[in-house]
């Protein structure tokens, strides 16, 4: 049998303990800010209507089967996933410089594209270090350490404002040493909810092209930031615009609300080359054999939902709705949230509740406030003080910002 020595006793994954025990805690008041899933304003999970519709149009269908798919997925769904990153009329879909391949959600899109850096990335020498920001999706570590890719960080987050520590930031991608891979969060940044402006966008780019950097941008909110699906892809095109070959991982999980019907997508994007259409095929086909030894084809349901809506034009219009639903509850709860703490005249600034965007806000909460407020005011949180937007309503925002004031005094 395995002894210790051989199969140590492993730690619970954090955000998942974090679960548990704020499913124990049977208080009335409890707030649950853990997990990144979106919530109604009653903290239900919310089935996104054009979602339901589209499994109404699935389920009525008497020629569905459920047989496998190809390797590479589902291409009605992967062509649209790609277009809904690049733009429906993007130079590098018509010069077919995009190879797509669908995957489990954006976990399986990220550890795809990390297998192949793996065992492709050794182009330009000895650097295959990819460099994540620092905090970042905790997950990323894992799984490019998995595959053997060393790992290093550039800072991120400045302590002090809140905000993107834009000159820490490009002074460590200028030093990292040539063709180094750098991790990019698309939009609405997991898990501090910052987001570099699309001039700070073009500072970050120009440093990576002088360094010749590799791009792998991890897109897990598209649409579900700002309610608009264009703007959160705005990082993205840029950098193709740019003429980076580069790699995307994409989510469906948070925009259509499919977290658990765990639909993605892997999308390779070639520079702008005489090369290219041979460069797009090579990879594709190297990508196919990854993907066959790894899940042989991916799960079909949540990547045909998605592909019904993306595929029609008045399904697609009110997608676009229930992302403006979303979002549009988060900022709202962003702005309540940052009205009580002035009302209260909270400690402290909070202009960053309401700058930063997505599913997330870094609050600047230390870890003995967070246990705190697990413990007087049963608030639950990670213990870096991130707190998920989703998990406020207009029941509990009130108490929680009490419950924090309370902690900061
Ligand atoms: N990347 C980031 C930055 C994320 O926040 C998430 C969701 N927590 C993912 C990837 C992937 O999530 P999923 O596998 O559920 O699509």
């Amino acid at each position: 049998s395995f002894p210790p020595e051989a199969v140590p006793q492993a730690p619970e994954d954090p955000l998942f303990g974090l679960m548990r025990a704020c499913k124990a805690d049977t208080s009335p008041d409890k707030v649950d800010l853990g997990i990144g899933a979106y919530r109604d304003d009653n903290a239900k999970p919310w089935v996104l209507p054009v979602v339901k519709k589209a499994d109404e149009i699935l389920r009525n269908d008497p020629d569905l089967n459920h047989e496998y798919l190809p390797i590479a997925g589902l291409a009605s769904f992967t062509r649209k996933a790609a277009e809904l990153l690049l733009g429906t009329s993007a130079p590098t879909i018509s010069e077919k410089r995009v190879a797509s391949v669908q995957t489990i959600s954006g976990t399986g899109a990220v550890h795809l594209g990390a297998l192949f850096l793996a065992r492709f990335y050794k182009i330009h020498g000895a650097n295959r270090t990819v460099y994540l920001s620092n905090p970042t999706w905790a997950n990323h570590n894992q799984i490019f350490t998995n595959v053997g890719l060393p790992i290093a960080t550039y800072p991120y987050f400045h302590k002090e404002t809140r905000g993107l520590d834009i000159e820490g930031m490009k002074r460590a991608l200028a030093d990292a040493p040539e063709h180094s891979i750098i991790l990019l969060h698309a939009c609405a940044h997991n898990p501090t909810g910052v987001d570099p402006t699309t001039d700070q966008w073009r500072e970050i780019a120009s440093v990576m092209a002088a360094k010749k950097h590799f791009p792998f941008f991890d897109c897990a909110y598209q649409g579900f930031a700002s309610g608009d699906l264009d703007r959160d892809a705005g990082a993205i095109r840029f950098f193709v615009e740019q003429g980076f070959e580069l790699l995307i991982a994409q989510s469906f999980a948070k925009n259509f609300g499919l977290y658990g019907e765990r639909a993605g997508c892997f999308h390779f994007v070639a520079a702008p080359s005489p090369e290219t259409a041979g460069t797009t095929t090579r990879v594709a086909s190297q990508l196919a054999i990854l993907q066959r030894s790894e899940i042989s084809n991916p799960p079909i349901y949540g990547a045909r939902i998605a592909s019904t809506v993306l595929n029609d034009k008045a399904l697609f219009a009110e997608w676009q709705e229930n992302l403006r639903t979303m979002s549009g509850r988060i900022i709202a709860m962003r702005q309540a949230l940052k009205a009580k703490f002035d009302e209260l005249g909270t400690p402290g600034t909070w202009n960053h509740i309401t700058d930063q965007i997505g599913m997330f806000s870094f609050t600047g909460l230390s870890e003995a406030q967070v246990v705190k407020l697990r413990d007087e005011s049963h608030v639950y949180m990670t213990k870096n003080g991130r707190i998920s937007m989703a998990g406020l309503n207009t029941r509990n925002v009130d108490y929680f910002a009490r419950a924090v004031d309370k902690v900061v005094r």
